[in-house]
Parts: C-alpha cells; sequence; structure tokens
C-alpha cells in the first residue's frame, strides 16, 4: 500500500513497478481504482495501431474509442505521462508495446473496463482478420454512452 506520492504507507509486498502510472491516474482522475494488465490483444493491437476505433459500441463504455500510447519504458515517469494524455476523456488507454490501463469510480467498473477493453480488442483483431470493419460514428458512440449511465450500472456479460 502507497500513498499518491508512491511511498509506502504499510509493510508488505513491493508495489507495482507501475506506481508513477497509477499515481498519475489518481492525481488527473476521479479515479477510485486503476487496472493495468498485459492482454493478448490489446498488447497485439498496440504494436500495429494508434487507436482501437469504434468496431463495437462497448467501445462507449471507455469513452470512446481508446487511443494507444507512445511506447515508454515501465515504470517510467514517461509511460505516466503518455498514459495520462492518451486517457484524457476515456476511461482507459492502450500502451504501445505493452498492454492496457482503465480506471473506474469502483474497483468493479475499472475492471468491467479492462475486460471490455480487451474483448473489444480481440473482436477489432478478428474482425480485420476477415476484411476492413466497420466502424460505428461518433454520434452513436455518444448515444450508447448515454444509454450506458442508465443502465443500472449493469454491464452485460462478455460471453
Ligand atoms: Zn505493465
Amino acid at each position: 500500500m502507497i500513498d499518491l506520492d508512491g511511498n509506502s504507507v504499510e509493510e508488505g509486498m513491493e508495489p507495482s513497478s507501475e506506481v508513477p502510472m497509477h499515481t498519475s491516474v489518481y492525481k488527473t482522475t476521479d479515479a477510485v481504482a486503476v487496472v493495468h494488465t498485459h492482454p493478448l490483444y490489446a498488447s497485439t493491437l498496440s504494436a500495429v495501431v494508434d487507436e482501437l476505433p469504434a468496431v463495437h459500441y462497448m467501445v462507449a463504455l471507455l469513452g470512446g474509442p481508446v487511443r494507444v500510447a507512445p511506447y515508454a519504458t515501465f515504470g517510467s515517469p514517461e509511460l505516466a505521462d503518455n498514459s495520462i494524455e492518451a486517457m484524457k476523456g476515456r476511461f482507459g488507454a492502450i500502451l504501445a508495446n505493452h498492454g492496457a490501463t482503465t480506471y473506474g469510480d469502483s474497483l468493479a467498473k475499472a475492471y468491467t473496463r479492462s475486460i471490455y477493453l480487451e474483448w473489444v480488442c480481440r473482436m477489432y483483431y478478428q474482425a480485420k482478420l476477415l476484411g476492413q470493419p466497420n466502424i460505428l460514428p461518433d454520434e452513436e458512440i455518444a448515444r450508447v454512452a448515454e444509454k450506458l449511465t442508465t443502465y443500472g450500472q449493469t454491464v452485460p456479460e462478455t460471453s
């Protein structure tokens, strides 16, 4: 356990190497929880694209198309800065040649966003194998985002 400056406040395990990124998200958003992962499909796309487009309406759960933050060494202040920049107006970002980070005002929301980000990355990857995917317009993502806020905070299963 650490404080927002990255100082340990409790004896125990070593904190994540990504302390600068986690604390930066807490400092610059209303995050109550931050989830950082190295999921296969988001990591795969991170090496190829600059943004996960709105290939499925559930990108609205992330706030819209998800940007890929430029690469920087893991644990570095540069990666934290790049992540925060990529997350503007979003609830997550893909990290180039690395992984993904999401946040929320609860651990459940941050985690759900992490799961959905990976699911949409996988869907985009699969759609690209078949051809050029149709991308939803910004207006539709805004409409879905509005619907999700009145959806009882319930999120459907990914299966
Ligand atoms: Zn990482």
